[in-house]
C-alpha cells in the first residue's frame, strides 16, 4: 500500500516536533504553508502554538478558506492545543478577528486551566489508545467547554473534556509531539489511512 502522505501546518508553532512524531508513528510527513502544498496531502496536522497567530497567518495565506473545505470534504485532521481550538466550530473568548477552521462541533475556552496552572502534565487515558494512559503535556491548554451530539470525548482532566473525536477530526487539549510517544500520532495516520 502507498503510505499516504500527511501535511502538517507550518505557519507557527511546533511544527518539527508533529514532522518527527508522525514519522515516528510510521507516516511520511511534510510541512504545508502553501494552498498547492495542501491540496497534496491527504491528511492534515495543525500543531500546537498560538491560536490567534496561526489563524491570522491562515487568512493572509491564503489558506483558512481552502484548509475549510478540505475539512468540509472529509480530509481527516488531528489539531493539539491550538490546532484544537482550531478545530473548534466555536471558541468561547476568541481575540478580535480569530476566525476557526472548525469542524469539530464543539465550544473551547483558550487558556482555561488558569494562571497558577499554565502549565503542567497529567496521565491521560485516552479512548481508542492502547497501551495505557499518555503523559498529557499541557501549555496554557484550552478545555472543551461543551460538546455536541456529533463528537464523543475521549479524555477527560479534572472533569473537562481534553481529547475529541468527531468522524475524522481528533483533537487533543495537550501535546503529545513533545513525549517521545507517538500513539496519538498513530491513531491519527490509522485514521488517515482508513480514508482510502
Ligand atoms: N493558549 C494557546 C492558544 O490560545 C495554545 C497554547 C498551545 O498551543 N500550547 O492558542
Amino acid at each position: 500500500m502507498n503510505e499516504p502522505l500527511i501535511g502538517v501546518l507550518a505557519l507557527q508553532g511546533d511544527v518539527r516536533e508533529h514532522l518527527a512524531a508522525l514519522e515516528g508513528a510510521g507516516a511520511r510527513a511534510t510541512p504545508v504553508r502553501r494552498p498547492e502544498e495542501l491540496a497534496r496531502v491527504r491528511g492534515l496536522v495543525i500543531p500546537g502554538g498560538e491560536s490567534t497567530t496561526i489563524s491570522k497567518l491562515a487568512s493572509a495565506f491564503g489558506l483558512l478558506e481552502p484548509l475549510r473545505e478540505r475539512v468540509a470534504a472529509g480530509m481527516p485532521a488531528y489539531g493539539s492545543c491550538a490546532g484544537m481550538i482550531m478545530l473548534a466550530d466555536k471558541i468561547l473568548d476568541p481575540r478580535s478577528g480569530q476566525e476557526t477552521v472548525g469542524g469539530i462541533d464543539m465550544i473551547v475556552r483558550r487558556n482555561a486551566f488558569g494562571r497558577q496552572n499554565e502549565s503542567f502534565e497529567a496521565s491521560v487515558d485516552v479512548a481508542g489508545v492502547p497501551g495505557g494512559p499518555v503523559q498529557g503535556v499541557f501549555i496554557r491548554a484550552p478545555w472543551v467547554e461543551s460538546i455536541g451530539a456529533a463528537a464523543e470525548s475521549l479524555a477527560e482532566v479534572d472533569g473537562h473534556s481534553v481529547a475529541v473525536r468527531q468522524g475524522r477530526l481528533l483533537a487533543t487539549a495537550f501535546h503529545p509531539e513533545l513525549t517521545g510517544d507517538h500513539r496519538v500520532h498513530r491513531l491519527f495516520a490509522e485514521m488517515v489511512r482508513a480514508v482510502d
